[in-house]
Parts: C-alpha cells; sequence; structure tokens
C-alpha cells in the first residue's frame, strides 16, 4: 500500500490525503486501529488530545456532561463558560474570552477584534500584518492571512487588508508599516507549527510588543497549536516574557472535544458589543466541560512542568541520537511540540512510520513533526525513539 491512498469513500470529499489505517480506539499516547495494530500517537490528533486517550479524570467528567446538558444556546448563562473564562484570564494575565469551536473560528474573530479595533479609532480600511509561512486556517478571511500560496491556491480573490513580513526581523516589520496609519494589529504565531515548528526569536517578541505599544496596535498571537501548556508553558509567548492583547486557542484546549476560544486583555476586552460576534455551538456546556476539567487535571498531576521537562528529554534525546547522522538538519521547537528538520523531501515517511507502529505527520514536506499527548513519560519516550529511529536512519540512508 502507498501513503497515496484513494478517496475513503465516494461519500465523504475528497480534502485529505488519508494513510490506509482507521483508528478505533485509544489509552493514554496510544491508539489501536480497526484491524488490531498498536501504535503510539505522537501526533495527538494534530497536537489536540492534550490528556491522550481514554483519560481516567476526564472520561467520567464528561459522561456526567453529556448526561445533564451537552448544549443549550447563548441566549441564555452558560456557567461552565463563567469559569473556563476566569481560567483562562488567570493563566494569560488577560481579562475575558470568546468562545467558538475551532482554530480557524478563534482567529477570524481576532481578525473581527482588530477590524473593529480600527473602526472604533476611525479607521475605515483596517489593514493587519502578518507573516511569512503562517498558517491561520483555511476559511477565506484566515487562509488570506496563511503565508502559504498551496492553502490559497483555488480561493482568490483573497481578503485584503494584510501587510506580510518575514519572520524575526523587526526592521522589516517597521519597513512594512512605515507611515501607514492604517495598520492596527500584528498577527502572529509564536512557534509556527503548519510551517514546520518554526519558532520566532523571544527578543523579536519584546520588540514586536514594544511597537505594538508604542503605535497603538494589537498583538495578537495565535496560539492554537503551541498554546495550551504544549510548549511547557501555559502558553508559549511566556517564554518570552510578554502578553498579547488577542491570544487565540482551540486545539489542545478541549482534549478532542471541539473548542476554541480568543482570549483578550484589557485594550481588546471590551471591543465587541452585543451583536458584533456569535457562534451557535461556541461555548456550549460540553465545550466548556472539556477545557475546564482539561485544565483541572493538568493542573492536578503537573501537566505543564511534564511537557517541559520530558520534552526537553525527548528533544536531546534525538538530538543525541542523530548528531552526525547525513540528512538531519537540527531538531526545533519548544516541549512537546518538536520538529526533526531533513535536508530532503521525507512525506513517504509518515506511512513508513505509521507501518512500525509510530504516528506523526510531516510539516513543509522536510520536518518530521512530534506533537504527542502532553501525559507522555520519559520511558514512553524512549519507546517513540527506539520506533522512530531504525526508520528514519534507514529513509536517510
Ligand atoms: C490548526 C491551526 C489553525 C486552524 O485550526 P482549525 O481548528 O483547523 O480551524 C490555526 N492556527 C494554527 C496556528 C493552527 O495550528
Amino acid at each position: 500500500m502507498t501513503a497515496t491512498a484513494a478517496p475513503a469513500s465516494p461519500h465523504v470529499m475528497n480534502t485529505y490525503g488519508r494513510l490506509p489505517i482507521a483508528m478505533s480506539h485509544g489509552k493514554g499516547i496510544w491508539v489501536w486501529d480497526t484491524e488490531g495494530r498498536k501504535y503510539l500517537d505522537a501526533l495527538g490528533g494534530v497536537a489536540v488530545n492534550t490528556l491522550g486517550h481514554a483519560h481516567p479524570k476526564l472520561v467520567p467528567a464528561l459522561q456526567e456532561q453529556i448526561a445533564q446538558l451537552i448544549h443549550c444556546s447563548n441566549y441564555y448563562h452558560v456557567p461552565n463558560q463563567e469559569v473556563l473564562g476566569k481560567k483562562l484570564a488567570e493563566l494569560s494575565g488577560l481579562e475575558n474570552a470568546f468562545f467558538c469551536s475551532t482554530g480557524l473560528e478563534a482567529n477570524e474573530c481576532a481578525l473581527k477584534l482588530a477590524r473593529k479595533f480600527g473602526h472604533d479609532k476611525g479607521i475605515e480600511r483596517p489593514e493587519i500584518v502578518v507573516y511569512e509561512n503562517a498558517f491561520h486556517g483555511r476559511s477565506i478571511a484566515t487562509l488570506s492571512a496563511t503565508g502559504n500560496v498551496k492553502v490559497q491556491k483555488g480561493f482568490a480573490p483573497l481578503t485584503e487588508g494584510f501587510i506580510r513580513v518575514p519572520l524575526n526581523d523587526i526592521e522589516a516589520l517597521k519597513k512594512a508599516t512605515v507611515g501607514n496609519p492604517n495598520v492596527v494589529a500584528v498577527f502572529l504565531e509564536t512557534i509556527q507549527g503548519e510551517a514546520g515548528i518554526v519558532p520566532m526569536r523571544w527578543e523579536y517578541l519584546r520588540q514586536v510588543r514594544e511597537l505594538c505599544d508604542q503605535q497603538d496596535w494589537l498583538m495578537m498571537i495565535d496560539e492554537v497549536q503551541c498554546g495550551m501548556g504544549r510548549t511547557g508553558k501555559w502558553f508559549a509567548h511566556q517564554w518570552a516574557g510578554i502578553k498579547p492583547d488577542v491570544m487565540p486557542l482551540a486545539k489542545g484546549l478541549g482534549s478532542g472535544v471541539p473548542i476554541g476560544a480568543v482570549v483578550a486583555g484589557p485594550r481588546a476586552a471590551n471591543i465587541f458589543q452585543p451583536g458584533n460576534h456569535g457562534s451557535t455551538f461556541g461555548g456550549n456546556p460540553l465545550a466548556t466541560r472539556a477545557g475546564v476539567e482539561t485544565i483541572r487535571i493538568m493542573e492536578e498531576d503537573g501537566i505543564v512542568e511534564n511537557a517541559a521537562r520530558v520534552g526537553a528529554y525527548l528533544k536531546q534525546s534525538l538530538e543525541k541520537a542523530l548528531a552526525g547522522v547525513p540528512g538531519y538538519v537540527e531538531m526545533r521547537g519548544e516541549g512537546l511540540m518538536l520538529g526533526i528538520a531533513l535536508d530532503r523531501s521525507c512525506g513517504d515517511i509518515q506511512w513508513k512510520l505509521a507501518q512500525a507502529g509510530l504516528l506523526v505527520s510531516v510539516q513543509a514536506d522536510t520536518v518530521v513533526r512530534l506533537v504527542p499527548p502532553l501525559i507522555i513519560t520519559e520511558a514512553e519516550c524512549d519507546e517513540l525513539i527506539a520506533l522512530l529511529l531504525p526508520v528514519l536512519k534507514d529513509f536517510l540512508a
């Protein structure tokens, strides 16, 4: 079998190049397919399964919530939203949150906040700074903010109002915006995930923060992938000691239950008024319970510290094991958001590793991405490495 499998069914749109396996169930960092084969899940549903699979503390809490109330509309107060909003404000040092269901929706909300922030200041055509190779989602506005022509191809006309700059170059950012009174926000990922685990330098983030303060722009940080403890801090930008004004979250927030959020600081917390934004599913009792319980369990079990410690162990172990191997370039990333950069196309390795019992993804054609559940232990990392190395070395040989 090859990795370029045929569509799963004539009744499912052909939007993914799927591997020819189907997952049946999981436990911890392990999943089993419908044929009974076992895999170490180092992809975690793309940085979603924060607590792994069938977590013994999460499952009963969600069962209780499902039996009590799955959904009600935002015409009423939703207590779980209030609990989760307060918790996210505490952890981030920000103020309040808007709840939605996915990452692109959270980013769409951030873009609307930035535009309204501009309009409230009398700017009729607000512009937002975005980055090369950024990924913010696949709606028309978020794919326009995305810096990947493959994502944009076929969907023109794109949304206007974006200025694109290179990463980690404060002079380029100043030059691209100098004398432009329409700029309202800078929108970035602390560590670009889809682009192949490419970090912003902490010093650069501090420079952007300073510029945003000087210019009265919103600093908006897409932490959809790198947030929620993934890098060994609650939010990756905390490594730089800064705070954003607007922070979209999703992926890991509900440990697999779809939920997104936009967390806002004082400058953005009161931009929206009733009627400006909404979402039918956004913040429903089940989704927000998943967020509340995910954070509770993470705090009880020291999961963020685990991500920092075990992530550093995994990174160092792989650096040591791969040093001098021809074709290996570098390890990138922080905590349990890691990329193994190679000097060549390696798309095929995803299927080779799956056949060996390890789930990963390949990003930007040359980077093997590891984003396992944050509950992974050092011993399990040793198992991960034992599955990975023979296939990777054979591939590079
Ligand atoms: C995955 C991702 C998104 C999009 O999230 P969806 O839930 O797929 O819409 C946006 N930004 C970043 C940084 C992501 O990693």
